[in-house]
């Protein structure tokens, strides 16, 4: 089976480019099935309100539960302090079974990082070559797993991909995705030094297509057993365990909320996340 677990879908309310306008899937869905992508995972697109994008993301999976999975896009500044119910209503709901975060917005937040611990999530967030917080997120919460997109960089950023690799190699709960990754000798190393487990297939479609993303994963040469493993098996062992109501951390009477603070967001200026030093996806 293979699973292409980062796929944008739904429309955003921005109008700067794909990324916050629009994702529709129906070319996505004809060239999925003739690369043979059996299910996906649906993050929203940018959007200045995740809890409606991610209701319409839910309308897509709730109708084709055995095509889709999602992930619930939140904003670690403007649902702070609602993380938790938007994540709730996701999980329980809607079966979501991630969470995505983007530097593109603000950074992660503690707040999330707990709301996945509460809920089992894996999450994924775009670090935008913001590498360095890899070593936190593995030193602060070794139970929870990051799946950081696009080996560090959608812009290829060489030095990002390459210190991503250390940080898949020492922190057991750090991955990454091969999404729109053109620096291909780089992936190679980041199998071979990190392992296969380490890796899971992305297409960032619709806006990359998904078969020639998938060519790369074949160009590896890796065992079938290894394939596998990025191809889907990596994917649905970081979901095994989600939990559809949240469990409070012990020694905390109320919430998720009580150290969101520790990490300060920067600026939310608008900026073109597909242009200059801010190159990245969604
Ligand atoms: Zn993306």
């Amino acid at each position: 089976m293979i699973i292409d677990c980062h796929c944008h879908a739904g429309t955003g309310d921005g109008l700067t480019g794909p990324w916050d306008t629009r994702a529709p899937l129906e070319q996505y869905m004809r060239r999925a099935a003739r690369a043979g992508i059996d299910r996906t995972v649906l993050l929203a697109a940018f959007h200045s309100d995740y809890r409606q994008a991610n209701r319409e993301v839910a309308r897509m999976v709730v109708s084709r539960p055995d095509r889709f999975y999602a992930f619930a896009f939140v904003h670690p500044e403007r649902d702070r302090g609602r993380i938790s119910s938007m994540v709730h209503e996701a999980v329980s709901r809607f079966g979501f079974v991630g969470i995505k975060v983007h530097r593109h917005d603000v950074r992660i937040t503690r707040e999330i990082c707990e709301v996945a611990r509460a809920f089992q999530l894996p999450v994924l967030y775009d670090v935008m070559g913001e590498i360095s917080v890899c070593e936190l997120l593995g030193q602060e919460y070794p139970d929870v797993n990051f799946i950081i997109p696009h080996l560090g960089s959608f812009a290829d950023d060489w030095r990002a991909q390459l210190a991503l690799i250390d940080h898949l190699v020492r922190h057991p709960n750090i991955y990454a995705d091969t999404a729109g990754v053109r620096r291909f000798d780089v992936l190679d190393q980041a199998v071979k030094r990190a392992g296969a487990r380490k890796i899971l297939f992305g297409s960032d479609g619709p806006w990359l297509h998904p078969a020639v993303e998938l060519v790369k994963i074949h160009a590896l040469e890796l065992s079938k057993a290894e394939e596998r493993l990025i191809l889907g098996e990596n994917f649905l062992k970081l979901i095994s365990s989600v939990r559809r109501q949240a469990v409070k951390p012990t020694g905390q009477s109320s919430g998720m909320t009580s150290r969101s603070a520790a990490i300060p967001a920067l600026s939310t200026e608008i900026r073109d996340p597909w242009a200059g030093n801010q190159f990245a996806c969604c």
